[in-house]
């Protein structure tokens, strides 16, 4: 079975066992919400961010209200939180960025959001994908790179080019979907330290490239 056959059959199997994404953020109401929350969640689980944000964005609901306020009141809104120093510096410089160059508008393509403050591929593909329906790239976070792996999709570890990967074998129009069938599939059966493969539903399509049998 060629590799992107193999994919597609994965994928149809996880769309079929995850109908309902397991997990992920809350608490926001725009783009503009969505894409702290992702800032935010870098080294962090949703539940820790998803654990703040509801008073944050209260708070803080817009770039200006960011941009008005201060780093140190910032840092001790997100303290919860891993890095909230830095994240604390780009929120502020992202809000200032977005009031002075996008008119608080939030930008709609990789090229633009790479460049504020803090922002990767990662958290331009969640917005993108999530907010927009727009598939320019697949989010590839701890679980897409794990799962990737395992199941022989890439040899590469590097997230970006884990993605290039990816992209080769699927069309566009599931790029949006793979980051949430991955991370369910990962919380719930192929977990970090202990990979649930004997009641797996994709072993026989998966290599299981680095697990370890008991
Ligand atoms: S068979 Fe094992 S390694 Fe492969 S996807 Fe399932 S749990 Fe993960």
């Amino acid at each position: 079975m060629s590799l992107p056959d193999r994919f597609s059959k994965i994928l149809l199997l996880l769309e079929k066992n995850y109908p309902v994404f397991f997990g992920g953020l809350a608490n926001f109401s725009s783009p503009f919400q969505l894409l702290i929350a992702t800032v935010l969640s870098a080294q962090s689980t949703d539940k820790q961010v998803n654990s703040i944000t509801k008073e944050l964005f209260d708070r803080f609901p817009d770039p200006e209200a960011f941009a008005s306020s201060s780093i140190s009141e910032i840092e001790n809104s997100i303290s919860k939180v891993g890095l909230y120093k830095n994240k604390a510096k780009f929120i502020f410089e992202l809000s200032k960025q977005l009031i002075t160059e996008y008119d608080s508008i939030v930008p709609t393509s990789i090229t633009e959001l790479v460049n504020l403050p803090g922002v990767g591929r990662k958290t331009a593909n969640v917005l993108l994908n999530d907010w927009f329906n727009i598939h320019e790239g697949i989010a590839v976070d701890t679980h897409v790179k794990r799962l990737s792996y395992r199941m022989g999709l890439t040899d590469k570890t590097d997230p970006n080019k884990i993605e290039v990967d990816l992209q080769e074998i699927i069309s566009s129009e599931k790029w949006g979907r793979i980051t949430h069938l991955f991370i369910s599939h990962g919380r719930l059966v192929c977990k970090a330290q202990k990979p649930l493969c004997k009641t797996c539903f994709l072993l026989k399509l998966c290599p299981r490239v680095d697990v370890i049998e008991e």
